[in-house]
Formats: structure tokens, sequence, C-alpha cells
């Protein structure tokens, strides 16, 4: 048997992130450490591993400014406050802040040219909005990502697996033709009507939902759906990525739609194979369109423990695998 190759990646990671405690378990930021070390330990030579406090304090605020309202940047930082935090807490505030550094980091790396691929396993907050946060995401460093890679002339594409669809990212990016694709269970949270299709009553149905003059694409998948219905999508997913030609992919990468949630939702059931699958089908395409730059966040995963960063490790390895 032939060893795995890597080619060199970066994981962007601070202790720091330990710090982001909602009392609620599922987010346990362990699942970033555990994560981080599973890739030193399994990856050699091929990973680096870089803190995002790397980037001066100002300049993520102004990262921020560009996506979010001045007043709403102040209220998490300053003052410590978000309906995300199970109370007022500065702390809080200043880690949010740098989870979103960490996706700084990646995308800086990537368009100096010093990785192909970089990944924060805190990053991808998808559901936050310009002016609040939503379903434990604070701010939106996907669409600060979008934004700026597109504002250095280069042409991303978004593309989102969690269970839960990228609402955040796909309104924010509403007013720009970087297209959002999102993967997701069509009747669970979020409820925005953009990302699925409720005036036909299909809430628990396999149906896409495109909304093309937003370059919003969305594919719901039914509870329970598994593997054959992610590979589906997947497979949609990657056609259309070939007919846009991007050169840079912005993944969010959530483990969520794995079986046995520990937060009650009722999700996919992905399995280990659909997730390689789908990781797999990125790497090939990326590697047949000449992507230059991959910047993946972790999203969801609420089996801090064990699954989550087990399969987030799995998708980074699968990405960063060599032909
Ligand atoms: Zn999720």
């Amino acid at each position: 048997m032939t060893e795995t190759t890597f080619t060199p990646f970066t994981v962007v990671y601070s202790d720091e992130f330990l710090e982001w405690q909602l009392e609620n378990g599922v987010t346990d930021p362990r699942r970033a450490l555990r994560a981080t070390r599973h890739l030193v330990e399994e990856c050699g030579d091929a990973i680096t591993v870089l803190d995002p406090a790397d980037i001066p304090v100002h300049e993520v605020r102004g990262a921020i400014e560009m996506v979010h309202t001045e007043e709403y940047a102040a209220q998490v930082i300053d003052e410590g406050i978000s309906v995300e935090f199970p109370r007022v807490d500065h702390r809080l505030g200043e880690v949010a802040q740098l989870m979103f550094a960490g996706t700084m980091v990646a995308v800086r790396e990537v368009l100096a040219g010093n990785t192909r691929i970089a990944f924060n396993p805190q990053g991808a907050k998808h559901h936050a909005k310009v002016e609040r946060g939503s379903g434990f995401c604070v701010f939106n460093d996907m669409t600060w990502a979008a934004l700026h890679m597109e504002g250095m002339g280069r042409r991303p594409l978004y593309l989102d697996w969690d269970v839960h669809a990228g609402d955040g990212v796909q309104e924010m990016l509403g007013g720009s033709s970087i297209p959002t694709l999102s993967i997701h269970q069509g009747s669970i949270f979020p409820t925005d009507p953009n990302v699925k299709n409720l005036e036909l009553a299909r809430a628990g149905e396999r149906h896409t939902h495109h909304l093309h003059d937003k370059a919003a694409y969305n594919w719901n998948l039914e509870r329970d759906a598994g593997d054959d219905a992610f590979r589906w999508a997947i497979d949609e997913a990657i056609d259309f990525i070939r007919d846009y030609k991007p050169d840079t992919l912005l993944l969010a990468i959530g483990a969520d739609a794995h079986a046995g949630q520990a937060l009650a939702i009722a999700g996919t059931n992905v399995t280990y194979d659909g997730f390689d699958y789908a990781a797999g089908r990125v790497r090939d395409i990326a590697d047949e369109l000449g992507v230059t730059g991959i910047v993946m966040g972790g999203a969801g995963g609420y089996q801090p423990l064990d699954h989550t960063p087990r399969i987030w490790a799995n998708v980074v390895k699968r990405i960063a695998t060599e032909a």
C-alpha cells in the first residue's frame, strides 16, 4: 500500500479558541483543538499551524466593519453583548473577533502564495447577519473572505455543506455576483424563505431552490436522506462549479449532517463515506480547474469530542491529498 502524500497546507488555530464557551456543550471548542491535533499527528511536514493573533486587532476590526455595521461590531467587541452569548462577556466578544481573524490569516496565506489550502476550524460562521448574530455565529468571516478575494482580483465561489443552510452568507453576498451554494436539510433552522421552497410546501422533500438573480443556489435534502441524497447535491454543485470556473473556493465543511448529532436536530444522516465523497469531488474539480486557493471553515458539528473533529480532519486531508 502506498503512503498518502499531502500537498502543504495551513491550519489556523489558537488555544484562545478554547475560551469560546457558549455554555451549551455542543459547540465545545475542543473540537477545533482535536481536529488540529489529528492533522498535526497525521500529516507530517505538510502542515503549518499559524496563530490568528498574527493579524493586528485594528485590522481585524476594520475587516469586520467591512461586512457588519460599526455599531454591531462595537456592541460585540467593546460591550461584550450578543444574542449568542449566555451573558454580557467581553472575552467572548474578543474571541469572536479572533475566530474571524483566523479566516483572515487563511486568506492572507493563500493570497501570498504561501499555501494553496487553509483551514480555520472555528471559521465559517455562516448564519451571522449584518447587524446581528444567529445560530452560534457572530461575525461572518466567509462573507468577508469572498468580498476581499474578489477585491484582490480573484474569482471566488462559496460552497457550504453544513446541515443548516448558509443563510447569512447568501444574504450578505446577495448584492454581489459571487455564487453561494448551500446543501442542507430543508426543513430545519434557518427559516429564511430564500434558501428553501416554502410556497410549494416542499420543506420535507428533496428539491432545489435556486435564485439565479442573486447567484444563490440551494439544495434542500429531506430528513435522514443519507449519502445518496448528499451525493446528488454534491454532484450538481460540482457541475455548477465546473461551469463557473472559480479560481478560489471558500468552503463551509460543517460536520453536523453526520448521524446521531448531540443537538436535537433532524439531520440528513451523512456518513464518513459521504463526507469523503464530497471532499474528493472538491479536490478533483479544484485540480481540473487549476484552482489556486481553497479556504475552509469548520462551521457546525455537535459531536465535539469525537466525530466532528474526525470528520473535519478527514475532509481537510482528502482535499490536501496529492494525486
Ligand atoms: Zn450547522
